[in-house]
């Protein structure tokens, strides 16, 4: 093996992060090519929060080996087919964001300009009438995957929910046995080269030192090495989104479990709801410049779905990125890297994302400029992305009942949404850069869910006759209804391959 190979990976933090990118590095790199290291404090503990994912965890578990039903098994898991936004446009007003397509595309035209020409001549429902995941949403369906060809069953988007803190120990017991070495400590002091700068050790409480070739910082908001010692800088988004705090709080199990997440707007801010074989997560998430931490514990506690267990847990935040998220020999991974809100369970997808741009262009252990400076341009493109498309949420409400929801509608956004929402409202096809995470269906979904109208469709429409357009819809509308009437209850399909055995003592 050639000597200039990374041998010893040092990962600082045992939250989602840490874990996620130590199980990777033992299950693609092989801890009989290199040793792996995770060091976390019980004493700090991890964030507690994280519990709706987005499709791309179903590969990144398959990468690793994991079979996805003992995964929810042991994590009290539950699945997720979109985002119900309610209140998000107008109070009163209710969408879905769901994963997947809406119909399908027809001679190289996206459907959306089908469906939008027909709407307007009134010959069609709204967008709602042609997602398969929002239907089996309505109806609390799931099926991953049905082996019937060319079927909308064949592959059903979707991901999964679930308890981050069984989540980040199924992923310890799952990276010990690949062989990462696991240590229980406190890092007091980060050692560097005083000459480049390099990190090569953290010393924990008791002064044992732990050397390494290459640090991951997944020591959540506080980026122990990124910031605290490399002083990389934070770019700062929360003028475009500016909630900072959160209150989570589980509560009992409720029935039926919807398959997909609630987002639901108040005046103070909004509120999740994730429910779970065992209990429901719940939180708003709200800024300090436009309510009080009391008002929003109020809101919170007048909107549970079911009985609290436990007290609030008070979580503050910035929403932004790291400058760099791979400074000299440490990559940030997880909320070290930079953090946007919850409202579209983005985190732990920019984790896995990391993770794998990182194994694309794995470095020597010296030298890797170039991969350094690829890896951090393609992030913040990824980051700004998502930031685009969290923001349209805010940007496009109507509401007017609170200082928030004025601030949200009167700011400026940055020039890359303003250029995605002239093209949309011109009828131009929205396209889908190559870092960009959220699809053009995704964008869709938001935009016509928040009354944000296009004023025209592709002229290629055009070239079939109304009649022939009309039936095209219905036929869509008709073959997704025979799919989820095929569909078994969420509930029955948890039942039958992944339901918890043993009452979990997380709650
Ligand atoms: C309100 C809220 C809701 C969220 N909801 C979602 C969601 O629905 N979906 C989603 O994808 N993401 C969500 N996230 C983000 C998600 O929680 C994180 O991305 C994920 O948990 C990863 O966190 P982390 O591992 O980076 O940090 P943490 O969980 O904070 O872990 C940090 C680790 O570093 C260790 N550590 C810190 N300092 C030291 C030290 N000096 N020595 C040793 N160890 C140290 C800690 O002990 C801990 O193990 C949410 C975040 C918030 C704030």
């Amino acid at each position: 093996m050639d000597t200039n190979n990374i041998k010893n990976f040092v990962v600082v933090g045992g939250g989602t992060s840490g874990w996620m990118t130590a199980a990777a590095l033992g299950r693609v790199i092989g801890t009989e090519n290199c040793t792996v290291t995770l060091i976390e404090s019980d004493e700090i503990g991890t964030v507690g929060v994280g519990e709706a994912t987005i499709p791309p965890i179903v590969e990144f578990n398959k990468l690793l080996g994991i079979n996805a039903d003992e995964m929810l098994r042991e994590t009290q898991g539950t699945f997720k087919l979109g985002i119900e936004f309610i209140n998000w446009g107008r109070i009163g007003d209710a969408y879905m964001h769901p994963f997947g397509v809406f119909g399908r595309t027809i001679m190289n035209v996206s459907f959306w300009h089908y469906w939008k020409k027909a709407y307007d001549l009134g010959l069609s429902p709204g967008l709602d009438a042609y997602s398969l995941n929002w239907a089996a949403s309505k109806k609390n369906k799931f099926l991953r995957s049905a082996n019937v060809a060319n079927s909308p069953l064949a592959k059903i988007p979707h991901a999964y929910h679930f308890d981050a803190t069984l989540y980040a120990q199924f992923l310890r017991k799952f990276s010990t046995n690949l062989g990462v070495n696991r240590i229980e400590g406190r890092v007091e002091h980060v050692k560097q080269n005083p000459d480049s700068g390099f990190i090569t050790g953290v010393t924990l409480q008791g002064g044992k030192l732990i050397e390494g070739d290459f640090f991951f910082d997944c020591t959540g908001f506080r980026g122990l090495m990124i910031e605290q010692t490399l002083k990389t800088g934070y770019e700062d988004w929360s003028c475009y989104l500016p909630c900072n705090s959160a209150q989570a709080l589980p509560t009992e199990a409720i029935t039926p479990k919807h398959p997909y997440t609630k987002s639901i707007a108040h005046s103070d801010g909004w509120q999740w709801r994730i429910p779970l074989q065992h209990r429901t997560g719940n939180g708003i998430v709200y800024s300090t410049d436009f309510t009080s931490d009391e008002n929003a514990h109020k809101t919170l506690m007048a909107n549970l779905p079911s009985a609290a267990i436990g007290d609030p847990n008070q979580l503050r935040f910035l929403t932004g990125k790291r400058k760099q998220a791979w400074n000299k020999n440490c990559l940030a991974i997880g909320l070290a890297s930079g953090f946007m809100e919850p409202l579209e369970s983005t985190s732990i997808h920019l984790v896995q994302s990391a993770i794998m741009r990182f194994f694309s262009l794995l470095p020597r252990k010296t030298e890797f400029k170039t991969e350094m400076d690829r890896f951090n341009s393609s992030v913040d493109e990824e980051f700004r992305s998502v930031r685009d498309f969290l923001i349209l949420h805010y940007k496009a409400t109507k509401r007017d009942d609170s200082e928030l929801w004025n601030y949200c509608r009167n700011m400026p956004v940055p020039d890359s949404l303003q250029d995605k929402l002239e093209l949309y409202k011109s009828g131009s096809w929205l396209e889908r850069n190559k870092q960009e995470l959220f699809g053009v269906d995704s964008w869709l979904a938001v935009l016509d869910g928040q009354h944000v109208k296009a004023r025209n469709y592709s002229p290629l429409v055009d070239r079939i006759t109304d009649e022939k357009l009309k039936s095209i819809l219905s036929d869509t509308r008709i073959v997704l209804e025979q799919c989820t009437t095929a569909m078994p209850k969420h509930e029955d399909f948890i039942k039958e391959h992944c339901q918890t055995q043993i009452p979990a003592s997380s709650n």
